[in-house]
This record gives structure tokens, sequence and C-alpha cells, in this order.
């Protein structure tokens, strides 16, 4: 059991969210717990240097640090220096290769001849004309980009993804993804786009370093809370699990990576998508075109990934978020705020795809606006931020 008669706060989960405010109590001079259930900080962020070719590998898949938040590219920048990359990925569609997100590139190589972006957007808007009022994934993506697009580029993908039929998926997957009539390839507009120069571990271990933060390994909350805290929590594990599963398991995708080392360059660029529902896997990353500044051996290491449905022993991943799961959710919220000192946070605590600067965002937040006045003046935490 942990002793905790020492702390000021507990922190479940050592990912963006948990050490983000994990970092800024303790730099306030708060005592600070946190426990991590596995045996490495940094969450799904978590980031090695592989023994064999020293390529830095993406544990859980891969990821693009992107954001327009000063704030927060400011707040992540005491802890580490950064490498300039922009992400850019392609797409295998009927044995052809695409740039992707869609753009005048990818129509003109589709459609096989030249068009200025007013014809594109004729194309499109031709093609795009049987949706009106798209009320789901599926047809806000051919409102979007016209059924031939969709058909080539999305359908199997989003399948294969998501497990799911797309007509169930909500709108809002979709519009992750930008849609441009010019010839700007990149996958996302931020204004802040970079790679942390010694990786995302290496952020999480400057965190914890530079207040002496407790961090304990391999400790699941759930094994280890004592009966009775009076110590105010965060929590960003999943929130179902908080309660037992007491209202049914929430929905979540998982995915399956599967490393491979090759020699020379496999894929000539950091992601390949794969949109055809007859090849299993959904992507491969490369992950040393995520460096290109880096110096590397003669040897390249790749994940290939593969998505599916978690059970309950998985890792989850991804809120699948279909109806269903939208009401479970709102009745364990309702739970939640029954827990006066517990504030349910990040990803897997909101059910929410968060990406990293969201959930650091949403932790700067939390800690200006809850849990410093909570700590300092003793106000009541109030609800958790959703
Ligand atoms: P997590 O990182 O999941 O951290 C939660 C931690 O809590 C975990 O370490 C978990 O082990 C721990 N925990 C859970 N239960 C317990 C318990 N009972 N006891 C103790 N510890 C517990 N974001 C981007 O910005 N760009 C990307 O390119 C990107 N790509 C992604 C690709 C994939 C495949 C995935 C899955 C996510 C990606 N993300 C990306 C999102 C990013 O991973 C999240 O934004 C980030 O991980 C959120 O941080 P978090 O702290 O909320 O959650
Ligand atoms: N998507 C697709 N084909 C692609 C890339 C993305 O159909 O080549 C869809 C898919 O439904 C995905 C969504 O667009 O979930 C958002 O893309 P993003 O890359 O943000 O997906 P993520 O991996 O973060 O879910």
């Amino acid at each position: 059991m942990l002793n905790l008669n020492d702390a000021d706060l507990i922190v479940v989960g050592a990912g963006f969210y948990g050490m983000t405010i994990a970092e800024r109590a303790a730099a306030d001079g708060f005592r600070v717990v946190v426990t991590e259930k596995r045996n490495h900080i940094g969450g799904n962020a978590y980031t090695y240097n592989d023994a064999g070719t020293g390529v830095e590998i993406h544990k859980y898949g891969p990821h693009l640090f992107h954001t327009n938040s000063k704030e927060v590219f400011d707040y992540l920048s005491r802890f580490t220096e950064w490498l300039p990359y922009e992400h850019r990925t392609w797409t295998t569609s009927g044995g052809r290769i695409y740039p992707m997100p869609i753009n005048l590139a990818t129509i003109c190589s589709f459609v096989g001849r030249a068009m200025s972006p007013s014809e594109a957007r004729t194309w499109v808007a031709d093609n795009a004309r049987e949706v009106t009022e798209p009320t789901n994934l599926e047809e806000k993506a051919i409102s979007l980009i016209g059924r031939p697009l969709y058909e080539a580029f999305i359908r199997g993908y989003t399948i294969k993804q998501w497990q799911a039929d797309p007509k169930l998926l909500s709108a809002e997957i979709i519009t992750r993804l930008p849609v441009r009539y010019n010839f700007d390839n990149r996958y996302f507009n931020d204004i802040y786009q970079y790679m942390p120069k010694n990786g995302y571990t290496a952020i999480f271990e400057q965190m914890s370093l530079s207040n002496q933060i407790s961090v304990h390994l391999g400790v699941d909350w759930f094994e280890a809370r004592p009966a009775k805290t009076t110590v105010p929590i965060v929590y960003t594990g999943p929130i179902d699990r908080y309660f037992n599963y007491r209202l049914g398991p929430l929905g979540w995708r998982t995915i399956d990576l599967e490393l491979e080392t090759h020699t020379g360059d496999f894929q000539g660029c950091p992601v390949m998508n794969y949109a055809d529902i007859d090849v299993p896997w959904t992507r491969i990353s490369e992950f040393k075109h995520f460096q290109p500044q880096r110096s590397y051996g003669p040897n390249t290491v790749i994940a290939r990934e593969f998505s599916r449905s978690a059970g309950l022993g998985d890792e989850p991943y991804y809120p699948i978020n279909l109806a269903d799961d939208r009401a479970r959710y709102d009745a364990y919220r309702a739970l939640g705020d029954v827990e006066t000192d517990v504030i349910f946070g990040g990803r897997l605590g909101t059910y929410r795809y968060l990406d990293m600067h969201q959930a650091i965002g949403a932790a700067l937040k939390t800690w200006a606006n809850q849990i410093r006045p909570r700590l300092t003046q003793g106000a009541p935490l109030g609800r958790s931020e959703d």
C-alpha cells in the first residue's frame, strides 16, 4: 500500500495529463505522489531507442506534436529542445500511391488529369451533391469530398480502423482531416509542429526531475490505494474502470503494432496508409523518417498497425463513441460528480479523443481553475472538465 501521509495530491497515471498537473503542483511546492500501472512514464506518448538499430520507437503508435496554443508550446519547451518536423502521409489505394490528406495533388492524380483549384472544387461539388445534411461520418465525408474519393480513401480505412460501419460513426471524426484545394500536403495546419529532440520520454523525465516528483511505476491504483484518503486525486485511467464497470464497459478500440527491422529505406516516407479493405493493416510507420535530421545506421524499423475492438484486458486507445457509449459515459460522469475530491481527466478519464496538446492544455486549465484553488484555499474541486 502506498504511503500517502505526506502527500498533498495524488495523480493516477503518468501520461501528459497526469504529469502536467503533477509538475505544476510540485513546482508550487506541493507534495505529489504519482502512481502508474505500466513500468514506464509517458502514457501512450512513450518512446524508446531500439537496442539493435538505435531508431527511436513510439511504442504505442506514431505521435506527432502539433498545436496552435502558444501556452502549451511554451510550457513543453521548458522540458525539451525541438527538431522542426511537418508531418506528411501517403496512402495506397487500388495499387497506386496518393498524398493524404486529400489535396489538389490527390484529386488530380485520382481523376488522371491536371486541374486548377476551381476545377477541382467543381468536380468535388458535383460528386458531393447527394448529401445536403450530413448526420454521420459517411455522409459528412461524402459532403466534403464526394463519393468517389470517399470510396477510394476513406471507407475501407475507416471500417478497418473503427471496426464499425461509417454510417454509425460520429461525423466529427472525419473533420480531423483537412481537405485542401492547393498542393499543401502537410497532415496538420497548426503553427507549431515539431518533434522533441530526444524523444517524448525525455520530456517526462525532465518534468519529474525538475521538482523531484515521486513517481511509482508498476503500481495500479486499484491495488495500491488505501481504504480511505482525504488527499485530492487526479484520476487519468478509464472512467468505467474507476466504477468497476458497474454500468457496463465503454467501447474502445485498441491497436496491435507489429515491429519489423529491414535494411535501407522501407517505404520512403514516415507513414503509409492502406485504404483498401482487403489489406488487413491500416498503416505502416517507419520511425526514422520522423527525424530526418538524425543520422541512423543501415537498418530501419517499421510498425504495421492493426486496429480492433478492445476487450477488458486490452489497452484502451480510442473511444469508439457510438450512441450507446455516449449515454453510458454520461451516466458514469454523473457518478463522477458525486466523487467530490476526484478530478477525472485526460483521454481515458473523460472518454474523449484528445491529442497531446489538448491533454496538456486541459491539464493546465484544470490545474489553474480547480486544483490549485483546492490546494491553496481548500476550495471545492468542482466538476471534472468535459
Ligand atoms: P495516457 O497517455 O493514456 O496516460 C494515462 C496513463 O494512466 C497511462 O500511462 C496508463 O497506464 C495509466 N493508468 C491507467 N489506469 C491506471 C491505474 N489504475 N493505475 C495507475 N495508472 C493507470 N496525439 C497527438 O497529439 N499526436 C499524435 O500523432 C497522436 N497519435 C496517437 C496515436 C495513437 C496510436 C494513440 C493511441 C494516440 C495518439 N495521440 C496523438 C494521442 C495521445 O496519445 C494522447 O493525447 C495522450 O496520450 C493523452 O494523455 P493522457 O495522459 O490523457 O493519457
Ligand atoms: N481516415 C481515412 N483514411 C485515411 C486517413 C484517415 O479514412 O487515410 C479517416 C479515419 O476514419 C480516421 C479519421 O479519418 O479515423 C481521422 O484521421 P486521423 O489521422 O486523425 O485518425 P486517427 O488515427 O487519429 O484516428
